[in-house]
């Protein structure tokens, strides 16, 4: 925001009155446009209402930027899937395996996390891979299993969709539509998935800053998507301990100050199964509508992900106590 002054202002008297009002101001100009002083404030301050700015003493105009993002900046916090809200007053649960690997498996795994207070089942029907030598999922037929299964037990879909080939059979089954962490800027797909006008879940690329994030979204929006839920699923850190960084600041950023749903995976943020409690409380108490994490009958076998994923008795542990502390 610019702040610029009258000619006959007095300059400290007008600063102090925007640092009352928490403003933060970066620069100061001077001798620009109408020959008074202009104050640059810095895009971290508190947000405050210009036209509350334009009434100070001594000010003469306020000039705001065009926003970057402005679709994204309008959504609000919540958004609707199928009648249920994503940021909501309840936390909200994704749950499933990471690939879907047969239509038993997937049947089993709704079965189990239905009861648990989950709202959707996740899965991989395609699955992105770092080796072209791991199992890449089974594609359609998985699709058709994971929509069974999540009907027969009164769940919702989140599936990933990795191809603009693919997006019409996945805005078919699917009831919220993941483009996974290497696609965030993939902005053919972004266009692509966007005019199958459904909410859409978008996951963090690992080195992607926030704005880079929003920008996606933007396109998401721009292009028809009738809301977009952002999942922080962990970026790259330098410290291999864990598989990734949750980026916590990264989530109370959006939830609080942008106001923004935003789904915490802290399967893959840590890739380790003993983190997903600390880490999921963490992800709540920073302002996250809710979680997705994975799980499998047996995590041993899984063709995907197996060292993250809980049992199902770990994983209703794990929800009864977010359940509990979400209160
Ligand atoms: C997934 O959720 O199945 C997945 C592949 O996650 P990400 O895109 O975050 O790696
Ligand atoms: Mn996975």
């Amino acid at each position: 925001m610019i702040v610029s002054l009258r000619v006959d202002a007095d300059p400290q008297a007008v600063k102090r009155e925007l640092t009352a009002l928490g403003l933060w101001i970066a620069s100061v100009e001077r001798g620009l446009g109408s020959g008074g002083v202009q104050f640059v404030v810095a895009p971290h301050s508190t947000g405050v209402d210009p036209a509350q700015v334009a009434q100070i003493e001594g000010v003469g105009s306020v000039s705001v930027p065009v926003p970057e993002h402005p679709q994204i900046d309008q959504q609000g916090p919540q958004v609707m899937v199928k009648g249920h809200a994503i940021g909501g007053p309840r936390p909200t649960f994704m749950c499933g395996p990471c690939s879907v690997e047969s239509s038993e498996q997937i049947e089993s795994i709704a079965a189990r996390v239905a009861p648990l207070g989950v709202t959707f089942l996740r899965g991989g029907a395609f699955k992105p891979r770092s080796s072209p030598y791991n199992f890449q999922g089974h594609g359609d037929p998985a699709l058709t299993w994971m929509r069974e299964a999540a009907t027969r037990h009164g769940l919702r879909v989140v599936t990933e969709v990795l191809s603009e080939h693919d997006v019409s059979a996945v805005a078919e089954l699917a009831d919220l539509i993941q483009i996974g962490s290497r696609n965030m800027q993939n902005f053919a797909l972004l266009k692509r998935v966007g005019r199958a006008h459904k909410p859409v879940l978008l996951k963090r690329a690992m080195s992607a800053t926030i704005e880079d994030w929003l920008l996606a979204a933007e396109y998401l929006l721009h292009h028809g998507a009738s809301g977009v839920v952002l999942c922080e699923r962990g970026i790259r850190g330098f410290d291999p301990s864990t598989r990734n960084l949750v980026d916590l600041t990264a989530v109370a950023l959006l939830a609080h100050v942008h106001r923004l749903p935003v789904i915490v995976d802290p399967s893959h943020g840590t890739g380790r199964r003993d983190l997903i409690l600390p880490l999921s409380k963490a992800a709540l108490a920073a302002g996250a509508a809710g979680v997705m994490i994975e799980t499998h009958d047996d995590p041993g076998k899984a063709l995907s992900d197996g060292p993250q994923a809980l049992r199902g008795d770990e994983l209703q542990a794990v929800l009864t106590q977010l359940t509990e502390a979400a209160r």
